[in-house]
């Protein structure tokens, strides 16, 4: 391999992660720009450093509460105004019938989000994680968005922290990393015009793990962005990685281009997402876990990506919206037996993980539920988009 890498000139890059040495934002931007194979070997090697040979996945449904929003991101193919025909928002009783339905098939984890509602009141929010809690109090709660969260501290009429605190005490154990879109002023605006800034949403994050709470980090690439804006992006993260040291994983979200206002016409290639895949594992040396998320990329291009630096496979999810409203042609869920087949092949040890990453199975040899069809697939889709 090192004939290879010093072929390629990246042979100081390469010594720099081998030896444990941090990478410069110059050093990120001329990954970007280099051999894709390369690249990967290199984050291949700061992977296997960091976590070995295991690669996880977690049993989780996702659950959006409402799609009406009060604001109109350009890039944003979810949210829905009062006056549209496809607007919707679920009772508390209806969230908890999709969670109960979910336990059935082993979730630990419900992820919840949601646009920023016109008029529910902060106690909805509250009641309805008091709910989920009372449903199984194992069911580890990831809820809300930064900007969620401002919109939710807006509602109650409290600070970020307090807000914070009181849905801490009604049941929420980690934040989602949804949002961050691109952290430059320029593309938020062309992009998602009236959101959170960059610095609004890095401190609600701060504020969350200085309570001790923990959290996962995005970016939305393949837009209008540049490289170098993708490298700040990272260099933001990075910065507030080091002083909080809360992140438990980053999730690289490749753009979906259909029905929205962007004016872009593919999503990244396979080719970006693996080389951006490779990049952040290597230049975000403070990260423990790297989500290569299937919904964006397609299964198969995912697994590929725990050979490019990823060790995540995120999780069976259920109903995915989001992506889908924007033209991910990804199914809206993924059965166990397929993650573990994907990672099975791609050479690493299967790890079913909580939300924060922490190992509650490992699968060290193949057992029966590898090779379970999917059959019980179609009629979970089928029940799932009957109750969308
Ligand atoms: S991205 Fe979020 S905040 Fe922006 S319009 Fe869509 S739902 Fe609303």
């Amino acid at each position: 391999m090192q004939f290879f890498i010093q072929r390629s000139g990246l042979l100081d890059l390469y010594e720099k992660v081998a030896g444990g040495e941090r990478i410069s934002e110059a050093d990120a931007l001329r990954l970007f720009e280099s051999s894709l194979n390369v690249v990967g070997a290199i984050a291949d090697v700061a992977r296997e450093r960091k976590v070995g040979n295991r690669a996880s996945y977690i049993l989780n449904r996702y659950i959006n509460y409402s799609n009406y929003c009060i604001l109109s991101c350009q890039f944003c193919s979810f949210a829905r105004k009062k006056r549209d025909a496809d607007g919707f928002q679920l009772s508390i009783e209806e969230i908890v019938q999709k969670a109960r339905e979910a336990l059935r098939f082993g979730i630990t984890e419900l992820h919840i989000v949601g646009g920023l509602h016109p008029s529910l009141p902060f106690s909805y929010y509250l009641d309805m994680l008091k709910a989920l809690r009372a449903l199984d109090p194992r069911l580890q709660l990831k809820c809300f968005t930064a900007i969620e969260i401002l919109h939710l501290a807006w509602l109650a009429k409290k600070s970020v922290a307090e807000t914070l605190r009181e849905l801490k005490a009604a049941g929420l154990d980690s934040l989602t990393g949804g949002g961050a879109e691109i952290f430059r002023k320029e593309v938020r605006s062309a992009i998602a015009k009236g959101k959170e800034s960059a610095e609004e949403y890095l401190d609600v994050h701060r504020t969350w793990h200085r309570m001790g709470g923990r959290s996962t980090c995005t970016m939305l690439y393949g837009h209008v962005e540049s490289l170098a804006d993708r490298v700040d992006h990272l260099r933001q993260l990075r910065n507030l990685q080091d002083e909080t040291h809360g992140f438990v994983g980053f999730v690289p979200l490749p753009y979906q281009p259909e029905n929205n206002e962007v004016p872009v016409e593919h999503a990244p290639t396979g080719f970006d997402a693996l080389r951006t895949i490779a990049v952040s594992r290597i230049y975000l040396d403070n990260f423990e876990h790297i989500t290569a998320y299937w919904v964006g990329m397609g299964l198969k291009l995912a697994q590929v990506a725990l050979s490019y630096g990823a060790d995540d496979l995120h999780g069976t999810i259920f109903e995915e919206h989001i992506f889908h409203m924007a033209g991910a042609k990804s199914p809206q869920l993924q059965s166990e037996a397929e993650m573990l087949k994907a990672i099975r092949e791609a050479g690493r040890t299967p790890v079913q993980r909580s939300t924060f990453y922490e190992p509650i199975k490992t699968w060290a040899e193949p057992t029966a539920a590898d090779a379970a069809s999917g059959d019980g697939r179609s009629e979970i889709l089928e029940n799932n988009l009957a109750t969308a």
